[in-house]
């Protein structure tokens, strides 16, 4: 549900959606307080008179998050290949070590 309102994170006024209403972008289930929570550990204030996000906050918010999710993936998957090499290079070692 979009009403004029002023934006929870740059107080731009317009017709922005509710941070705690639940959107669908690209197939995929998204709550704007939810987002903020997760990626910059923000909780805000809870007012009736404004609790809404822009589409500019909305967009940086999105894009954040999927860096967030982004970095995390990437460690999981160095940390995977850090103990592949280590494996690698001691399984090595008692071959020539072996011989
Ligand atoms: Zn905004």
């Amino acid at each position: 549900m979009e009403s004029v309102n002023v934006c929870r994170c740059c107080l731009a006024e317009g017709f922005h959606r509710d941070l705690n209403s639940s959107y669908t972008w690209l197939d995929k289930k998204e709550i704007y307080s939810d987002m903020l929570l997760e990626c910059f550990n923000i909780v805000l204030s809870a007012d009736k008179k404004s609790n809404s996000i822009c589409n500019l906050c909305i967009k940086s918010l999105r894009s954040s998050l999927c860096f967030k999710q982004q970095v995390l993936k990437t460690e999981f998957h160095f940390i995977k290949w850090i103990r592949r090499e280590k494996k690698t290079r001691w399984r090595n070692f008692g071959i020539e070590g072996g011989t």
